[in-house]
């Protein structure tokens, strides 16, 4: 299941200097995989809008909008996605040692 967001933010704060800038430049693409709806993998496809510092004296020129609320820099999964894996790693990591814990005590 592929889900298509484009933002509609029409300005955005320079990470260098702290400036506001309603200077567009292009696009960004980001895909994301995001936890699955419905029993079918969800990906998530992002038009990110790439601003232009307007500061002459800023050393940045271009730079593209941060959705830190969903992913982390340039990761391919949601953070909520990178959780939920963690949470399942750790639980049948957890369910092997105890499983084999049990085989131990058996044996001996
Ligand atoms: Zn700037």
């Amino acid at each position: 299941m592929l889900i298509n967001f484009e933002s509609k933010r029409k300005t955005m704060i320079c990470p260098s200097c702290g400036g506001e800038t309603s200077k567009h430049t292009t696009y960004l693409n980001r895909t994301l995989q995001d936890l699955s709806i419905i029993d079918k993998a969800l990906t998530l496809n992002i038009r990110l809008k790439k601003f232009s510092c307007e500061s002459s004296d800023c050393s940045r020129k271009v730079f593209s909008e941060s959705i830190s609320e969903l992913a982390k820099g340039k990761a391919r999964r949601t953070s909520r996605l990178n959780d939920m894996m963690i949470k399942l790693a750790m639980t049948y990591s957890a369910e092997v040692v105890t499983f084999r814990n049990s085989k131990y005590k058996k044996s001996r």
